[in-house]
């Protein structure tokens, strides 16, 4: 068992830290906000600073919200960096720009330590059913070591290449997944604007090849009006940003990703940052003059 520093504990980091802690790992927590009363409960040790999160884990993990969330955490004042010693690992789990990643690791690098950036898929169920998929970027050897750890908190667990890749990996997930709310917002739409019953059409086009876990969970979402956060508008906001930005640097052109995203700032302009993100299908409506709406 390992001694695991854990850092950031909202939706994603509680749930994950207790699948650690179920498993047996020893924990040592901080958060700016506060620490879940459950963990400490159960036998974590509630941490003053990174700083202090860094000196006592062997492997420090991760789960803020974007990318200068981790840059205070690691390299601001009391920041990991400060309470690191050679041999230990960092794992950024949380979704952020790969170009600050590389930047990150090289810097945890000087210090005699591993990086690896392992960003998640599978929303709040799957980090409290432990069955998220990871994305890796980082050494093989780090990679291995912190494996017992990953798949505690995932099932679908893959090392993609150096630092970076797995933020990379994790930035075409979001395009897929944001095109594809986009797709099954326009044709509920579509379908209820033309007379028919949008649970109806969902429940039809289920076993189809237009099914997807988008129209199974999001698609219920929409017809059902339950728009609280699972993962918020804001932080699909900040993954598009960092794809379309990237795309910039890459010179190639991402049009429906560029278009999800003016939907995603329409629906911020109408109070919804906080938004699940599958109410992007609000900024449609908005368009259409209409809105979805369950018959029976
Ligand atoms: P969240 O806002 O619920 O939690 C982030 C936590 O980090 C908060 O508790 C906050 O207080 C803490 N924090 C912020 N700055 C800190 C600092 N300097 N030091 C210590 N703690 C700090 O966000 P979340 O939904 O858990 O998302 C975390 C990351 O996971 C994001 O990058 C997000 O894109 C990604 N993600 C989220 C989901 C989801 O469904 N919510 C799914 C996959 C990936």
């Amino acid at each position: 068992m390992s001694n695991v520093g854990f850092i950031g504990l909202g939706i994603m980091g509680k749930p994950m830290a207790e699948n650690l802690q179920k498993a047996g790992h020893k924990l040592f927590v901080y958060d700016v906000v506060s620490v879940p009363q459950n963990l400490v409960a159960g036998g974590a040790v509630a941490c003053a600073s990174s700083k202090e999160v860094a000196s006592k884990g062997d492997i420090i993990v991760v789960m803020v919200p974007d990318t200068p969330h981790v840059d205070a955490v690691l390299f601001g004042k009391a920041g990991v960096a400060e309470g690191l010693s050679a041999g230990k690992v960092v794992v950024d789990m949380s979704s952020i720009s790969p170009i600050a990643t590389k930047d990150f690791a090289a810097r945890i690098n000087r210090l005699g330590c591993d990086y690896l950036d392992a960003p998640v898929s599978g929303g709040e169920v799957g980090a409290q059913q432990a069955t998220l998929t990871i994305m890796v970027g980082g050494p093989e050897t780090a990679f291995e070591r912190v494996k017992p750890l990953f798949e505690k908190m995932g099932k679908n667990i893959t090392l993609v290449g150096g630092n970076g890749d797995g933020q990379t990996t994790k930035i075409a997930n979001q395009i897929i997944v944001a095109l594809n709310i986009e797709a099954v917002g326009e044709a509920l739409l579509f379908a209820a604007k033309a007379g028919a019953d949008p649970a109806r059409v969902r429940q039809a086009l289920m076993g189809g090849f237009a099914s997807s876990r988008i129209l199974e969970l999001h698609g219920k979402r929409m017809i059902d009006r339950t728009f609280d956060p699972g993962f918020r508008i804001e932080l699909h906001q900040k993954d598009l940003n960092n794809a379309l930005q990237g795309a910039k640097a890459l010179q190639i052109s991402l049009p429906n990703t560029a278009t999800a995203q003016e939907l995603f700032n329409a629906c911020a302009a109408h109070g919804g940052k906080a938004w699940d993100h599958s109410a992007l299908v609000k900024a449609l409506e908005l368009m259409a003059d209409f809105e979805i709406a369950k018959k029976s």
